[in-house]
């Protein structure tokens, strides 16, 4: 009966390790669009600095000349003050170089934010490529990793299903439907060691009698409550 216990054991091993690579077939492809899409996110956030970058250059470069254009105006006004002949004609021309200053004063507060955006900008974007090299440089790793583990699921499988193979044609019929059963009936472990006096998967506490049954070991006794095979441990069950 020992052997036969150990065999289950074994088998169920077997069929935890089917069901992580069954499991693998849907959490390594969710891995790895998590990974492209962190590289895909990273490119997006330097692209779209480099083109504020560059926006913020022509707003610069353009406000910088606008300045100009209006300083030439405001000189030409100033020398026409020289030759003023009426004070209604002083009065407009007066009321001209305000506007003028004015207007130069806002572009001039609109060029400082936009030089101090520049400066951000430029001090973003050597993050951001950092950022976007180490990224691809590390998920890209990480996805020929997954690759490869994804590629290999196939063999791991057929490896593991001849293993099985040769397990059950070991295992008595009628244990082996037991096993099945409670396998597919209840998901998880089908044979467990006793804990605390109790079956190790649903708590269930055994009688004295069953124990000593379980650990003389000479039949697999199952769980009146869950199904579950029933073993003896010395290291789990005490
Ligand atoms: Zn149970």
């Amino acid at each position: 009966m020992q052997q036969k216990l150990e065999l289950l054991l074994k088998l169920q091993v077997i069929d935890y390790d089917l069901g992580e690579l069954e499991r693998s077939k849907e959490y390594l492809p969710d891995m790895m669009e998590n990974l492209t899409r962190e590289i895909k996110e990273a490119q997006e956030q330097y692209d779209n600095s480099v083109e504020s970058l560059e926006e913020a250059k022509i707003k610069q470069k353009n406000l910088e000349l606008e300045i100009k254009t209006k300083e030439a105006e405001l000189q030409k006004f100033q020398q026409q003050m020289m030759s003023i002949k009426t004070n209604k004609e002083y009065d407009a021309l007066v009321a001209e170089i305000d506007s003028v200053k004015a207007n130069i004063s806002s572009k001039e507060t609109e060029l400082l934010e936009t030089i101090d955006l520049v400066d951000l900008l430029e001090n973003n974007i050597k993050d951001y490529k950092i950022k976007l090299e180490q990224t691809k440089e590390n998920n890209t790793k990480q996805l020929s990793i997954l690759q490869k583990k994804i590629d290999s699921i196939g063999d791991k499988v057929s490896g593991k299903e001849v293993e099985r193979k040769v397990i059950t044609t070991e295992i008595p019929k009628q244990l082996m439907s037991v096993y099945e059963r409670v396998r597919k009936g209840k998901g998880g472990s089908a044979v467990v060691a006793v804990k605390k006096r109790a079956c190790g998967a649903c708590y269930k506490s055994l009688t004295p009698r069953k124990i000593q049954d379980i650990r003389r070991g000479d039949k697999i006794l199952t769980c009146d409550n869950c199904g579950r095979l029933l073993y003896w441990d010395d290291n789990i069950s005490k």
